[in-house]
């Protein structure tokens, strides 16, 4: 203690203080008052602060307080735009009312949300679409164009999320030459950067900030001596900051592992070879090289890509002088990439085109340079420290090289004290301790302060977990059509209102195939629809049933009664078939690790958390979890995950579901006869 702001913290979660002035029906909470009073003694001795906060617990509310009163620039950084978008449509307001303070807060995304002016001006000059079904957009992208403050794509109306003609105007840094572009004066990415630097608070996703740090990263080298280096800086959209925050901090090592990678794809390929023609077909003289050197890439590419793989799914990529064939197109990859650099390179574009003109020829000069050297990046991993992998989903085709872990990576100057840094999540722990998150993030040798805030949730008064008894084993064949029966049942007594989730794309095709003949209610398919629609339909029809995989395990927030069973297919164990989860296992087996105790089990409990979490995301909220998994019972490693899950009772009988829904006053007795909600 000993800063003012401190004390300021309490006074505003106290009882009758300014949040319950500002907040109807607030009541002080324990753990959002240790929070806000630990993130306050943080920002004031430059501390690494870890805390579990459970949902419900308005840690939000809690560190943002803190950090407004330190009046310390702070970014915050989200894994989902579920939070941001609470963060700033919900808390930040809330706080401005309870502080009477005035802040300024800056929504940053990724440079690819935003429109280029000089890549505008080309596409304006010859508006190709290369799917005649966007052309229809065209009027409302000028609209938006002409009109748009901020240059940002979520304020153009009516534009669907697989927009591809806005890869052809956006502003990602590969296709920016701001050195020779006059557009720099009126560029949105200028003028966001300028809002960012003036604003007390940034809030970005975890994608965007360590983008950000990887690009700072390449361009510095190694992270600055003297520690504190790589958050202190700014980066390339992002400004200096004196603390950052990261919320829905589980997530930070998959994102940290995809952006100190190396990822090069067909469609970079694919986009690069229609920039470069369409160059060249303005420019016919000067460019008369370039449409066969890019043709010859395409071509090289294609094969490449064509061969690697086999159905969708992610596989491992042959180690250099392993396999002949992929040898082979590897070499005329990389020898079509380097003639097409030298042909561009050799075109005189600065005296044949000018204005914006010269801009693209360096950017595509660029892009082409970038993609050789990336992917001769991937044949220079090292086993031990690298996976070198791809992932096939129908035609879209990416090869990825990843870190194996990124704990050193993060702890190599990022967490080296000094500087307050807080990490949040309401699924941290593992066992009542932080160590599982610390060693993986790279904190475990670092001096940080833990805390974890219990759930505030009754799970023992309004949940109850049913594990069906006489389903097959998870990896029997029957178990998709025994476990869609199975479902099929609990929502008769729940009368739908339910979230599934699946452990993989496979089950969830299984299933849907099944559950789409036999369930009454409608059924919300992931990649029907956008994820917004889909659970915007789940939120406003309190019987819809929503099925997904991957991402809907996270950042799935619907309170009230559209929520009041989650079904889960399995113990959601990462596939060992992954590349990236078998380089893990093989890293801890080389350390002499047991990989399943101590990699594995964790992971799995930690996302059997997050599904978990979707359930109770309000005081009132009540429902029932059905985990189809047997083995959480039989196997000795499941008292692991029952141990990890809050307090609550447990039932191996349907008919205990039953009586559940029919005390809340919900769904169908066992006669069958409906109840009124
Ligand atoms: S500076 Fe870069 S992003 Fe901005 S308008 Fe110019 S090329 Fe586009």
């Amino acid at each position: 203690m000993g800063h003012r702001w401190e004390e300021e913290v309490r006074k505003v979660f106290a009882v009758g203080g300014p949040m319950a002035r500002a907040l109807a029906g607030f009541e002080p909470r324990a753990g959002q008052l240790r929070l806000a009073s630990a993130w306050a003694e943080s920002l004031a001795r430059g501390e690494i602060l870890v805390a579990e906060s459970g949902t419900g617990s308005g840690k939000t509310l809690a560190y943002l307080v803190a950090s407004v009163l330190s009046g310390r620039k702070t970014i915050v950084s989200t894994g989902t735009k579920t939070l941001q978008q609470q963060i700033v449509e919900n808390d930040i307001p809330l706080v401005r009312e309870a502080l009477r303070a005035p802040f300024s807060c800056v929504v940053v995304k990724g440079r690819g949300n935003y429109l280029c002016r000089r890549r505008w001006k080309l596409f304006v000059a010859e508006p190709l679409f290369e799917f005649s079904r966007e052309a229809g957009y065209y009027e409302g992208m000028c609209r938006f164009a002409g009109t748009t403050q901020t240059g940002d794509i979520s304020e153009c109306p009516g534009i669907p999320d697989d927009f591809h003609a806005w890869s052809e105007v956006n502003a990602r840094s590969e296709t920016c030459d701001a050195s020779s572009c006059q557009e720099t004066d009126r560029c949105f990415l200028t003028e966001i950067r300028r809002r960012a630097h003036a604003a007390d608070l940034v809030v970005v996703n975890h994608h965007l900030y360590f983008a950000d740090l990887a690009v700072r990263r390449k361009s510095e080298g190694s992270p600055d001596p003297a520690g504190k280096g790589g958050w202190v800086r700014g980066g390339e959209v992002l400004p200096a900051a004196d603390a950052v925050i990261f919320d829905e901090a589980h997530g930070i090592e998959e994102t940290a592992s995809s952006f100190f990678g190396v990822s090069v794809s067909l469609a970079r390929a694919q986009e690069l070879f229609r920039d470069l023609k369409r160059a060249a077909a303005r420019e016919e003289k000067a460019w008369r090289l370039i449409p066969s050197a890019a043709e010859a890439f395409r071509r090289a590419a294609d094969a490449l890509y064509r061969s690697v793989g086999s159905g969708d799914g992610r596989f491992f990529l042959p180690r250099p002088g392993t396999d002949r064939t992929f040898d082979r197109l590897s070499s005329e990859l990389l020898r079509t990439g380097e003639e097409l650099s030298r042909a561009v390179s050799a075109t005189p574009v600065s005296l044949s085109l000018g204005g914006n003109d010269a801009g693209e020829a360096e950017s595509l000069l660029r892009r082409v340079d970038s993609f050789v050297e990336d992917f001769a990046s991937l044949h220079r991993a090292e086993p031990a420290t690298a996976v070198v992998w791809g992932e096939r989903r129908g035609n879209a085709v990416a090869l990825q090289r990843t870190p194996v872990e990124v704990a050193t990576l993060l702890a190599d100057g990022l967490w080296s004290g000094g500087f307050p840094v807080l990490l949040t999540s309401a699924t941290l722990s593992v066992s009542g301790t932080l160590s599982y998150f610390r060693e993986r993030v790279g904190l475990a040798g670092v001096d940080a302060r833990e805390m974890i805030v219990d759930n505030e949730f009754d799970f023992a008064g309004k949940a109850l977990v049913y594990v069906p008894a006489g389903l097959p084993e998870p990896g029997d064949d029957a178990f998709p059509t025994s476990a869609a029966g199975e479902i099929a049942k609990i929502l008769g007594l729940s009368g739908g209102g339910a979230l599934i989730l699946c452990t993989s794309y496979r089950t969830l095709g299984a299933m849907v195939a099944i559950l789409r003949d036999v369930l009454p209610h409608p059924l919300l398919v992931q990649g029907d629809a956008p994820r917004m629609h889909l659970l915007r339909a789940f939120r406003e029809d309190a019987d819809a049933v929503l099925i997904g995989t991957g991402t809907f395990w996270e950042g799935i927030d619907v309170p009230g009664e559209s929520l009041r069973c989650v079904v889960i297919d399995k113990l959601p164990f990462a596939p060992p078939t992954d590349p990236v989860v078998t380089a893990r296992i093989q890293a801890v087996r080389d350390r002499g690790g047991d990989p399943f105790t101590e990699y594995q089990v964790p992971e799995a409990v930690l996302a059997l958390r997050q599904g978990i979490g979707r359930l109770l995301r309000r005081s009132d909220d009540f429902g029932v979890i059905a985990l189809l998994d047997h083995r959480v019972i039989t196997r000795g490693y499941g008292s692991v995950f029952r141990e990890n899950l809050p307090a609550m009772p447990w039932t191996r009988d349907r008919s205990a579901v039953s009586d559940f829904f029919l005390r809340f006053g919900m769904g169908r007795g066992s006669g069958g006869e409906e109840r009124v909600r």
